[in-house]
């Protein structure tokens, strides 16, 4: 399906910039080339754009915003550059990441100010690894209302999004440069459109069982949670072409989704003081390292699935996320006014739940680290009413892909840019690393917006200097 094409042919009709992919960083890609004066053309698969953005819970970190000083949070791209090399072990390239985390604050503010994003911190809890409050989302908490709002600030921008266009082949000229793609629609008709230059949004490979299985062995069985078009069409694209990939173990699972009702539970129930047992009531390991690497642990324990205990407290705090909400309404998140009720609903010893919870207990109280590595220290104790959801381990997004360079440039395996060729988001490697413990929370829409912005801005730049290709 998807392959290259090498030829120098003319194509009847010739846009400057086609970008594939609707999701976050392809529809941000697409602003900020429009805001240089590059009108874009973009190519979704889909009816709709969605993408894994709209299943995503839209939240965005970002250091030095007007949010957190408004908040006084106290926060600098440094810092927030510091705390992803330390999560993904120092992996990731010191240059990426410096891009995108002094690239996401002035993204983030020009989306309120210029396309009515309006981002607000979310304040009450820290996610594991970041050491400031730097998430940013829109009134929902949703990445629908992300994926809305971009796609409404595309409409009124006058931004062309082809939907039901799945682009299928990328033609390359014989001087190494792309010349157009050939799109495929649902009733098997076949288009081509040139373009001079191209932007690869369409994320990774997570709804490719077979790259899965390649790349991420253990998690070949997972539930996939994010958007099952994105097949891995960049990557494969890349690799005939002579493009560098990287990291590409690399990948975001999730400790936390309910189930059966497959609903993803903000992971503040576990940061806010709540643990995770499995079916005989016994914890199993140091929740509070990170929801990613949570979900090949979770899928250890017998049947592939955990029950996340909390109280009414943390509850409130996870209500302000519309999925949570969604799990109460399904009734997926039980509740009960003391233990023994509580252990009776789970269907796991009573004994066993309890001796957990004094334990779990005692470490806070101690303030100290516990036998899994988990520090207690601050926690707030657990209180009736309690709360439970029973959640399994997903996989979410993959995180390697397509080297890019300061520019968004696709490069090459002898480090040679493409001229004209981008990607952003999913589709090019990320800052996470080869490992899903090196996924700090967010990194996802950080480099779909961040490497979006600046992939629009590159090819902008590009058509500019480049008389050859001036938009005509
Ligand atoms: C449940 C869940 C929760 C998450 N929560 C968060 C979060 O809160 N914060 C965070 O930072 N990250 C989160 N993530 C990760 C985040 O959603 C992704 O990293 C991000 O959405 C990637 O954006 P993207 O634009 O690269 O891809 P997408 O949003 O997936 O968009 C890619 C688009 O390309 C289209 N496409 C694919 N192939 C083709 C083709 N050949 N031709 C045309 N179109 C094509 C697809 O249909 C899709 O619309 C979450 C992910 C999941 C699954």
């Amino acid at each position: 399906m998807s392959r290259i094409e090498i030829s120098d042919r003319a194509l009847k009709m010739t846009v400057p910039l086609i970008i594939v992919g609707g999701g976050a960083a392809g529809l941000t890609a697409a602003l900020s080339a429009k805001a240089d004066g590059v009108d874009p053309l973009v190519l979704e698969r889909d009816a709709v754009p969605h993408g894994s953005t709209a299943l995503s819970a839209g939240l965005v970190p970002a250091a030095g915003t007007r949010w957190q000083k408004a908040a006084a949070v106290a926060d600098t791209p440094e810092m927030f550059a510091a705390d992803i090399l330390r999560k993904a072990h120092d992996e990731p390239e010191r240059g990426l990441v410096r891009l995108v985390t002094e690239t996401i604050g002035p993204t983030l503010e020009w989306l309120a100010d210029t396309h009515d994003l309006p981002f607000s911190l979310v304040e009450g809890f820290r996610y594991p690894g970041h050491s400031e409050l730097r998430m940013h989302g829109l009134p929902s908490r949703s990445g629908e209302e992300l994926i809305d709002r971009l796609r409404t600030a595309a409409e009124k921008t006058g931004i062309d999004i082809l939907a039901e266009a799945r682009a299928e082949v990328l033609i390359f000229g014989t001087d190494g440069r792309a010349r157009g793609v050939v799109l495929s629609r649902p009733d098997g008709s076949r288009e081509e459109i040139g373009c001079d230059a191209l932007v690869l949004a369409c994320n990774g490979y997570g709804g490719n069982p077979a790259l899965v299985a390649e790349h991420i062995p253990e998690m070949r069985d997972a539930l996939y949670f994010g958007h099952p078009g994105n097949q891995g069409d960049a990557i494969l694209w890349g690799e005939e072409l002579g493009a560098a990939t990287r990291h590409l173990g690399g990948h975001q699972g999730h400790g936390s989704v309910a189930h059966p009702a497959g609903i993803l539970i903000t992971w503040a129930t576990v940061m806010e003081g709540g643990f995770q047992v499995n079916l005989q009531g016994e914890r199993f390991s140091n929740e509070a390292h990170g929801y990613s690497e949570q979900a090949a642990s979770v899928l250890a324990q017998p049947g592939g699935v955990a029950w996340t205990v909390f109280d009414a407290r943390i509850a409130g705090i996870a209500g302000q996320f519309e999925d949570f909400r969604t799990a109460e309404r399904m009734n997926a998140v039980i509740e009960a006014d003391d233990m023994q009720e509580l252990a009776g609903k789970m269907q796991v010893d009573p004994a066993a739940l309890m001796s957990t919870l004094e334990a779990v207990e005692a470490a806070k109280a101690d303030g100290g680290i516990d036998g899994f590595g988990r520090d207690f220290t601050g926690v707030a104790k657990l209180v009736s009413p309690y709360r439970a959801v029973k959640v399994t381990g997903a996989l979410f997004h993959t995180q390697g892909g397509l080297v890019v360079d300061h520019e968004a440039r696709v490069l090459r395996h002898d480090g040679f840019a493409i001229a004209n060729l981008f990607a952003a988001g999913g589709a090019a490697c990320g800052v996470s690393g080869s490992k899903p413990s090196g996924y700090l929370s967010g990194n996802g829409l950080l480099t779909a917006v961040a490497l979006g912005y600046v992939s629009g801005r590159s090819v902008a730049r590009l058509l500019k200097a480049d008389t050859s290709l001036a938009p005509t």
